[in-house]
């Protein structure tokens, strides 16, 4: 049995006018939101997706499908609470995490320290082993013409002693 296991996660959410956006765990006021069978926070569905791949337990597709009622605007820090249990019964913690967001619009570096700070007490961090970076694309492909969000998540997971 390994001592560490990586994983890496990616998701993508369309945007559309009028829809309250949820990223990172926090509502960012913003003309847009993102168009989902949960509150569609990309940040948390492609963290859930790196914890799960760290243990080759699948994806949130298959523990939390989007046709399941259960899950229809279920905030989604509950399915990152419930990707941490996996990892707790699998004997394993979180080392840290870094995740990069691709989205032109809005501004999230003022955002980003409290994401940080209501996801890592989930996560059993400190805030300083959770890192959230932002970038546009310059414009450039649907990120940049505003039309969805991506994200890319890294997980690094430890045996517990
Ligand atoms: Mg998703």
């Amino acid at each position: 049995m390994n001592n560490f296991r990586i994983g890496n996660g990616f998701d993508v959410h369309a945007l559309a006018e009028g829809l309250p956006m949820w990223l990172g765990g926090i509502r960012i006021e913003h003309n847009k939101g993102f168009v989902a069978h949960s509150d569609g926070d990309v940040l948390i569905h492609a963290l859930c997706d790196a914890l799960l791949g760290a243990l080759a337990l699948g994806d949130i597709g298959l523990h939390f499908p989007d046709n399941a009622q259960e899950f229809k605007g279920i905030d989604s820090k509950v399915l990152l609470e419930r990707c941490m249990g996996l990892v707790g019964e699998k004997g394993y913690k979180l080392v840290n995490a870094d995740c990069t967001i691709l989205a032109q619009a809005p501004k999230l570096r003022p955002h980003i320290d409290r994401m940080r700070e209501t996801l890592t007490p989930i996560l059993g961090v400190p805030v300083d082993d959770l890192s959230i970076k932002a970038t546009t694309t310059e414009r450039l492909g649907f990120t940049g013409r505003e039309e969805g969000v991506a994200v890319y998540a890294t997980v690094l997971l430890c045996r517990e002693e």
